[in-house]
């Protein structure tokens, strides 16, 4: 086939193995779910990049890694995870 020139676009599959095998949700998309503190459904496994999907730039990775890192903290001081256990135990 007679071509003027090739394009190869990279990185648009999400690498989400990992949190496959932890068990993580995922999106309909394959990307990681997540709440608005970067929390996944597993308690102590937060998310941030372009596993999240969206813009994919190195400026929403680093921001995201920031609120994660933000909310990580947060959570360490006052863990969700203990407070539902509680709660669910009566
Ligand atoms: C061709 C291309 C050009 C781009 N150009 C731009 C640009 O000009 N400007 C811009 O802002 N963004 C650009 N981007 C997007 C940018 O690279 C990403 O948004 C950014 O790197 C996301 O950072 P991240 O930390 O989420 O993921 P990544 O940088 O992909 O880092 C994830 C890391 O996790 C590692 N990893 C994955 N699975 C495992 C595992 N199971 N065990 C251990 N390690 C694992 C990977 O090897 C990788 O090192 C470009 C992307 C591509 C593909």
């Amino acid at each position: 086939m007679p071509i003027d020139g090739v394009f190869i676009a990279i990185g648009y599959i999400p690498a989400v193995g990992l949190a496959k095998k932890l068990g993580v949700e995922l999106t309909e998309d394959g990307f990681i779910k997540r709440d608005e503190h970067h929390r996944t459904n597993l308690p102590g496994v937060y998310s941030a990049g372009d596993v999240e999907g969206g813009y994919k730039q190195i400026v929403t990775a680093v921001g995201q890694g920031a609120e994660a890192a933000l909310s990580i903290y947060e959570d360490l001081m006052n863990p969700y995870w203990l407070e539902k256990r509680s709660g669910s135990s009566g």
